[in-house]
């Protein structure tokens, strides 16, 4: 998990609030979040998933309950899951008491999706409040509340912070402040608004997310851009990356935008160079096959340098752990800013994994 005292950025100042066992907001590590996609009702299946997210380094899973079937699933989800899970609720709050009651280490409501649900708020605290459980209040553009939407004639930012203020207000009054917020909306610039409005309204911690932010690539794009914007300015205390792919890909992107940013320690890094008419060798075979034998591999910090030529290639080379600077079919190798040795062309991939490995695990010693 990320050290925040080493974040490059003030955080925003925000109340604290338990997720299971974890902290979300305050000083706590930015965490990374998916959903499954599994039938919450097949608990072997959504399982199954939910190791293979942790694996990945998800920190917080949130499984859907459509169903009475799916909230009866709960409980032994939440209780087998090492990672703490979330039943995300829609329209139904008599679910909501029974995602509590399983053990769940948070649910997430819609009020905007739930009828009449300022007369459920009372016994939705108390039953919160029995079992310490936290809540996330997620608003969404598509389903905002019907009033604001006819006071602002769309989701604007305006509308979708409105919504969070208000619906806030509501578990506030009732002395209730385990709860974070979510105003989600598929463009980030209006993303982007909202939540800077929310954030000037209250310390609640927040939950970023592009909603229906669209297929791998476009995804990644206005998450990463959104929550980059978001996160410079110290918004956001959780994230959730949403792709139209497998889960484990949101959990990947996540962490690699908080990375990037450096907010999470970097684990493997390669810098490789984007080849131009200089290049001596295949710069882009040379980076994907050491990237691919590097990535699942490496847990420690390693920077690895991949350039193709002499222009630029032995300063990014030094500046590396390790690196390579390709040149009349060869490779310069650097280790920590040395040469240690020159290979030919067809050699330069099998070293690099082989002295990748090799100062991983010295440094993992160390
Ligand atoms: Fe081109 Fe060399 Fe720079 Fe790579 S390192 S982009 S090959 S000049």
């Amino acid at each position: 998990m990320p050290d925040v005292k080493t974040a490059p950025f003030a955080r925003r100042r925000t109340r604290k609030i338990r997720v299971g066992d974890l902290w979300v907001g305050g000083d706590a590590p930015i965490s990374v979040q998916s959903m499954c996609t599994t039938k919450t009702t097949d608990i072997g299946a959504t399982l199954q998933q939910i190791a293979e997210l942790t694996a990945a380094g998800c920190d917080i899973v949130r499984v859907a309950c459509p169903s009475a079937d799916d909230a009866e699933a709960l409980a032994p989800i939440a209780r087998k899951s090492t990672i703490p899970v979330i039943a995300d609720i829609h329209f139904q709050p008599r679910y909501v008491f029974k995602a509590i009651e399983a053990g769940c280490a948070a649910v997430r409501v819609n009020p905007g999706n739930i009828r009449k649900f300022d007369d459920q708020i009372a016994d939705i605290v108390k039953a919160a409040k029995d079992h310490e459980t936290s809540l996330r209040i997620g608003v969404n553009a598509g389903s905002l509340d019907p009033r604001l939407l006819k006071k602002y004639g769309k989701a604007t930012p305006e509308a979708l912070a409105e919504s969070a203020v208000w619906e806030a207000s509501l578990f506030e009054e009732h002395d209730f402040h385990d709860f974070k917020i979510s105003v989600k909306h598929h463009d980030p610039v209006v993303m982007i608004r909202a939540y800077e409005l929310l954030a000037e309204r209250g310390d609640w911690p927040l939950h970023l997310g592009v909603t229906e932010a669209g297929p791998a690539f476009q995804g990644t794009i206005k998450s990463a851009t959104a929550f980059g914007a978001l996160l410079r300015q110290g918004i956001g205390d959780t994230i959730r990356v949403s792709l139209s792919a497998d889960p484990v890909e949101e959990v990947k992107v996540g962490i690699a935008i908080l990375q990037s940013l450096g907010l999470r320690e970097k684990t493997l890094e390669i810098v490789s160079c984007p080849s131009c008419g200089r290049a001596q060798v295949d710069v882009y075979t040379l980076a994907n096959s050491v990237t691919d034998a590097l990535k699942d591999a490496i847990t420690v910090p390693l920077r690895v340098a991949v350039m193709g030529c002499v222009v630029n290639g032995p300063g990014e080379a030094r500046e590396a752990d390790l690196g390579v600077a390709s040149g009349n079919g060869k490779g310069q190798i650097f280790i920590k800013g040395k040469v240690i040795k020159t290979v030919p062309e067809d050699d330069i991939v099998p070293t690099l994994i082989e002295e990748a490995h090799a100062l991983a695990e010295r440094m993992g010693l160390e």
